[in-house]
C-alpha cells in the first residue's frame, strides 16, 4: 500500500492542488481498493450455498425422513425438498453450516407439512385416525419463520440457481493418500493433495450443465498459501470473471500456470517468481461452491490435466 501510494504520488500532476491530491490519495484510492478486495468474494459467496457434499446428505436424509412420515395407506404423504432447506438455513445461518444440526434441519423440514384432516377409518372395533398432509409454499414456511423482504428475496435468489449438482459425488481422480510426484512443476499447495474435481468434463457446480474444467480443484482450507508450481513471470494477478482472483504465470517451454478463486494476491504482474514462492492464498472467489484451488496448466495456450505433471 506504501508503494503503491509513493507510485501514484509519482504519477500525480505536481500543479495539482495538494487538497485534491489528499483526497485522491486517501480518500478514493482507498475505497477502490476495499472495492476490488471485497466485491469480489463477496459477489462470488452470495451466489450459491456454502454447503458441503456431507452437509447436503444430512438435507437429503431429513428430508426424506420427514417426507416419508406423512405417508399412510389413505395419504401419498408430501415431498419436502432439501433444496428449500438448503435455501432457508443459508440465509438464517447466513451461508455458515457449520453451525446446523441434523435436529434443527428436521424441525424446519416439518415445518413444511400441515395436517389438513383426518381420514377416520374404522378397524375392526375401533375407528383409526390418519392424518391428511399439505405442503406449506416456502413463503408460507418463510412467513412462519418471520423473515423479512430482504431474507425472502435472498432465499429466492438462491432457489433460481439449480444447485441439485451439489449432489453428486464429488469426482475425486486419484485415491486417498497419493502424493504428487514433483519433477518439472511443483505442487502449488503445501500437504493439499484431495482433488474434489479433475480435469475434463463435468457438472457445472454453479451454474449446471455440462462444462469443459480446465483444471483441477485441490481442497484446503481458506487463507491456505498457494505456492508458484515453477520459476516464471507473473503476466496475470488480478480480478477475471469465472476465475474470481487469479494469477497466470508464464514458465519456459510454452507453459503456464493459473492460480483461481484466490482470497488474497501476494505478487504483482511482472513479477518473477521461483518454484514454491507463495503468491497468493485460497478463497472462494468467482464461480466457487467453497474454498479450494483451482490449478490449471497450460502448454500453448491449451489447457492440459495438470495431474500429468505429477505422475
Ligand atoms: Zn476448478
Amino acid at each position: 500500500m506504501q508503494v503503491l501510494g509513493k507510485v501514484l504520488i509519482a504519477f500525480l500532476p505536481d500543479d495539482l492542488g495538494s487538497a485534491l491530491k489528499f483526497a485522491l490519495l486517501f480518500i478514493f484510492i482507498p475505497i477502490i481498493f476495499l472495492t476490488l478486495i471485497f466485491a469480489g468474494p463477496i459477489t462470488a459467496y452470495e451466489k450459491v450455498p456454502l454447503v458441503s457434499y456431507e452437509q447436503v446428505q444430512m438435507y437429503v436424509t431429513t428430508a426424506e425422513k420427514v417426507s416419508e412420515s406423512t405417508k399412510n395407506s389413505y395419504s401419498n404423504g408430501v415431498e419436502v425438498d432439501w433444496k428449500d432447506l438448503v435455501a432457508i438455513d443459508a440465509v438464517r445461518f447466513n451461508q455458515d453450516f457449520s453451525k446446523i444440526s441434523r435436529d434443527e434441519i428436521e424441525e424446519l423440514a416439518k415445518m413444511f407439512i400441515e395436517i389438513t384432516g383426518y381420514a377416520e377409518v374404522k378397524e375392526g372395533d375401533n375407528v383409526v385416525k390418519y392424518p391428511i398432509y399439505r405442503l406449506r409454499s416456502v413463503d408460507e414456511v418463510m412467513n412462519m419463520l418471520n423473515f423479512n423482504k430482504k431474507q425472502k428475496d435472498k432465499v429466492k435468489e438462491f432457489l433460481s440457481i439449480d444447485f441439485s449438482e451439489l449432489l453428486d459425488l464429488p469426482d475425486v481422480t486419484i485415491s486417498n493418500g497419493w502424493k504428487p510426484v514433483e519433477n518439472e512443476l511443483k505442487w502449488p499447495i503445501s500437504g493439499g493433495y484431495t482433488i474434489t474435481s479433475g480435469f475434463g468434463a463435468r457438472i457445472d457446480p454453479v451454474y449446471g450443465g455440462e462444462s469443459y474444467h480446465s483444471g483441477i480443484d485441490i481442497a484446503v482450507p481458506l487463507g491456505t498459501p498457494v505456492k508458484a508450481a515453477a520459476d516464471g513471470e507473473v503476466v496475470y494477478a488480478g480480478w477475471n470473471d469465472g476465475y474470481g482472483l487469479v494469477i497466470f504465470i508464464w514458465h519456459n517451454n510454452n507453459l503456464e500456470t493459473r492460480y483461481a478463486h484466490l482470497s488474497k494476491i501476494a505478487v504483482n504482474k511482472g513479477q518473477i517468481v521461483k518454484a514454491g514462492d507463495v503468491i497468493g492464498y485460497v478463497g472462494s472467489t468467482g464461480k466457487s461452491t467453497g474454498p479450494h484451488l483451482h490449478f490449471e496448466v497450460r502448454i500453448g495456450g491449451k489447457a492440459v490435466n495438470p495431474l500429468d505433471f505429477f505422475k
